[in-house]
């Protein structure tokens, strides 16, 4: 069984932000800012392509609830919403999770590096997308 579903069986604790019949919200153990959350579905799936829209639709609504919840409560000017699929993207639990990070003026959390397009180069990627 993976960490996440132990935690949703209650066999490892968690601090509890929001819980219904099919999502749990719990503080992420290493935090980027306090109050990072993660919230997942209660049945286990191992990432964006294996869940069911009805249960993503429930899973998104819940990370709306938490962001407002990070802005209202605890003060923060916005958050960030990332979900990683496959070890590549980072990653290590493989049960589908979003992170929602709290934000603030000069937290000093830098955005991720930029490139730009070579000449060519987006046409390629549009004509691969539609092929
Ligand atoms: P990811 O890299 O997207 O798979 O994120 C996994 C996240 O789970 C990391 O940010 C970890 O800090 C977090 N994490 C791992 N174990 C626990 C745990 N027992 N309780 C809370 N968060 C955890
Ligand atoms: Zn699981």
């Amino acid at each position: 069984m993976c960490i996440f579903c132990k935690i949703i069986n209650h066999e490892i604790p968690c601090h509890q932000v929001y819980e219904d019949d099919k999502v749990l919200a719990f503080l992420d153990i290493n935090p980027l800012n306090p109050g990072h959350t993660l919230v997942v579905p209660k049945k286990h799936y191992s990432d964006l392509e294996e869940i069911s829209d009805e249960d993503l639709i429930d899973l998104i609504l819940v990370v709306k609830k938490v962001g407002l919840l990070i802005k209202e409560k605890l003060g923060f000017a916005g958050y960030n919403v990332s979900q990683n699929n496959g070890e590549v993207a980072g990653q290590e639990v493989p049960h589908l999770h979003f992170h929602v990070i709290p934000r603030r003026e000069g937290d000093g959390l830098s955005p991720w590096p930029r490139r730009g397009y070579k000449a060519g180069e987006a046409e390629e990627v549009i004509k691969k997308l539609e092929s």
